[in-house]
């Protein structure tokens, strides 16, 4: 079997003597799309954070195509290919749609491929489209949401992480979103998702974790994690 793209062994991670997460392990192959379900509190950011580089990892390794990352500040890993668009989204309020658009595209030089990509982005979110030079604080939550995820496409990743796109917004909006994502997974891009909506993040991924208090406590097929009584009955409502 091929090195996964990513491979995530045995991570913890410590604020202080708090133990956020715990000996945790996790890959994604090239071309998978793969999610971390988990409630709230679960130790998902805390992941996510030692990947990208923002929290310093207390033990494990995380190695992305076969190299090792602990080394390399969040900007290396960006360089390398590792794109997260983070909870909370982060666009830039006062530069107009566009120019957030262009600033994910800021490592390429490629001036005719960048111009196709920002209108194939459009094509996907024709909201964004209408609003294109207005400055990105005057959009919706939903539409900054997806405004990110633009951002973060435009650097062509390798491997796009998502940080709980869905959270805070209204279920019309989390539909378009998720529609994207999906979209997203088609056109060929590998995918880790981390999400409190466990059902939506199941049924676009193929392969999922399931996390509890710093650890994973089941994984598997998306489909099967569907299915599961202890899921249903912890993630799913039912
Ligand atoms: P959420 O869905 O709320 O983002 P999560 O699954 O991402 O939850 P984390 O944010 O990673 O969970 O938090 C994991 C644990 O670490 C929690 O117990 C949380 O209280 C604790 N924690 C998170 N950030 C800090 C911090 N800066 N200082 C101390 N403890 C923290």
């Amino acid at each position: 079997m091929p090195e996964a793209l990513l491979q995530i062994l045995d991570l913890s991670v410590h604020y202080g003597a708090i133990e956020a997460v715990n000996a945790l392990s996790l890959n994604v192959a090239e071309g998978e799309h793969v999610t971390l379900i988990g409630a709230n509190g679960a130790g998902k950011t805390s992941t996510l954070k030692a990947l990208t580089g923002l929290l310093t990892a207390s033990a494990g390794t995380i190695h992305f195509d076969g190299q090792p990352l602990h080394s390399l500040g969040a900007h290396q890993r960006l360089q390398r290919g590792l794109a997260m668009v983070p909870e909370g989204r982060g666009v830039f309020a006062r530069m107009s749609v566009l120019e957030n658009l262009h600033t994910g595209a800021y490592l390429r030089r490629d001036t005719t491929a960048i111009a196709d990509q920002i209108e194939r982005i459009l094509d996907w979110f024709p909201h964004l489209r209408r609003r294109l030079e207005q400055p990105a604080g005057l959009l919706s939550g939903g539409e900054q949401q997806m405004l990110a995820l633009g951002r973060a496409l435009m650097s062509r990743p390798r491997l796009l992480v998502l940080d709980e796109p869905s959270m805070g917004l209204a279920p019309v909006m989390v539909e378009k979103i998720f529609a994207v994502i999906s979209e997203v997974c088609r056109s060929g891009m590998t995918l880790l998702l981390v999400e409190q909506n466990a059902r939506l993040a199941l049924q676009v991924t193929e392969r999922g974790y399931v996390m509890d208090s710093g650890r994973i406590t089941l994984q598997g097929a998306s489909r099967e994690l569907l299915e599961d009584p202890q899921v249903r009955a912890a993630y799913l409502g039912e």
